[in-house]
């Protein structure tokens, strides 16, 4: 017996009830739907709209290209179905942070889709990174003069990003190191630069002095060695400031459905959301405490539900007694503090019969946003997604192209 959960999910948690016989839906359970019966919460993750948010940022920044940066395993939402339904919507530029991630990245993306690592190469890892087909952002002298003296014995250039630091002091070649490659040009000759490319440190403030700061010195530096094309901008340069756009974009947390920086979001399209079950509901007299430490003291009498979501799950620990879940567009305020495996909940606006074990409250959907949620736990989306748990039961929608590109 499964319970009252029917496992059907369509993403919209705060529209689904079991209406389900848990006899009937064992008998058609796949593995899929299993878990998902299974688990505390579950993660929807929407394909179709990771795309037409890709189709947004190009549509905005045209005609430069638009880069995937699928890092931290997509930001938490899984480099390898994302990554293939954007390349099978004709995303050909994928970044990763290093060469593990390129090399999970690559059955994903085809042959023939680049992928950029943007910590460059551990020094003695070129020859993997040139099997595998990668292109290294070189943030360094040492990690250009590698990079080149294998070219040179394999003797055939090889792909490259330069990264130029112009002003975050990250990553990326510093003014002297640009003097010295432009002191000696033959350098470069080994290698097929692809872009220069540098990274801003405050793009979601748009019209911020920095940001032309930044893009001044990123002018006379790469003014500085042969012309190539240009990469700049982020999700938030990208859909706030048409200066940094220059040949190709990258794109991170946009095409998971967040607008970058303040303000609505921008016609991107949500990609994420979250449920948490319900696994009891009990009705406490005023004065009682909830949760660790006590933290919180039912005011009359109320109804607080316990669901199967925690800190252990990525959720903030920092919404104890301040974040919320909904049900059917009813704000549940979280009570007490957020534990490892549950939080409580009040339900009390709710008719008693609204919502018992089983039942699904939202967590990220239609009423609360990722940035909604970020902003309760005073941190930024890229955390809450990033952080997303490992226990959900995760479903993609979408991305049917994304399927034939895999077979
Ligand atoms: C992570 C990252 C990006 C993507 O940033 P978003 O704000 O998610 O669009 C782009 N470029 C570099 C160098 C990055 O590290």
């Amino acid at each position: 017996m499964i319970g009252k959960f029917s496992g059907k999910f369509d993403g919209a948690a705060s529209s689904f009830r079991n209406g389900g016989n848990g006899a009937d839906v064992e008998a058609v359970m796949d593995e899929g739907d299993r878990a998902a019966s299974l688990a505390g919460g579950r993660l929807t993750i929407d394909l179709d709209a990771v795309v037409a948010n890709l189709r947004h940022v190009e549509a905005a920044t045209a005609p430069a290209r638009v880069a995937a940066v699928v890092k931290a395993d997509a930001y938490g939402l899984g480099a390898g179905p994302v990554a293939a339904a954007l390349a099978g919507a004709g995303c050909r530029d994928f970044f990763v942070a290093d060469l593990a991630e390129a090399l999970d990245l690559r059955p994903h993306v085809g042959g023939q889709a680049s992928i950029h690592v943007l910590h460059g190469l551990w020094p003695g890892t070129e020859s993997l990174a040139e099997e595998a087909g990668v292109t290294p952002v070189l943030n360094s002298l040492a990690q250009v003069r590698a990079w080149a003296e294998l070219a040179r014995k394999r003797r055939r250039r090889l792909p490259a990003v330069l990264q130029l630091d112009s002003g975050m002091s990250r990553l990326g070649l510093s003014d002297d190191d640009v003097a010295a490659l432009a002191a000696e040009p033959q350098g470069l000759e080994a290698l097929d630069v692809n872009y220069v490319m540098s990274h801003l440190a405050s793009a979601d403030q748009a019209g911020e002095d920095v940001n032309a700061a930044q893009r001044a010195s990123f002018e006379r530096l790469a003014g500085l060695l042969p012309a190539r094309p240009r990469t700049l901008a982020n999700s938030a340069a990208a859909l706030g400031d048409p200066l940094t756009h220059g040949d190709l974009v990258r794109a991170g947390l946009a095409l998971y459905g967040v607008a970058p920086g303040p303000g609505p979001s921008a016609g991107l399209r949500p990609v994420v959301s979250l449920s948490a079950r319900v696994i009891q509901v009990r009705t406490l007299p005023a004065g009682t405490g909830v949760g660790y430490g006590l933290t919180y003291t039912t005011r009359g009498t109320e109804r607080i539900a316990t669901v199967g979501v925690g800190y252990a799950d990525g959720w903030p620990r920092a919404l104890s007694n301040r974040g919320a879940a909904w049900f059917g567009g009813v704000r549940l305020p979280i009570v007490g503090q957020v534990s490892m495996d549950s939080m409580m909940v009040d339900v009390s606006a709710l008719a008693p019969e609204a919502l018992g074990a089983g039942d699904a409250v939202e967590l990220i959907g239609p009423h609360q946003s990722v940035a909604d949620v970020a902003a309760l736990a005073g941190t930024i989306p890229y955390e809450i997604l990033t952080r997303l748990g490992r226990r959900y039961a995760r479903r993609y929608v979408g991305g049917a192209s994304a399927q034939g590109m895999r077979a």
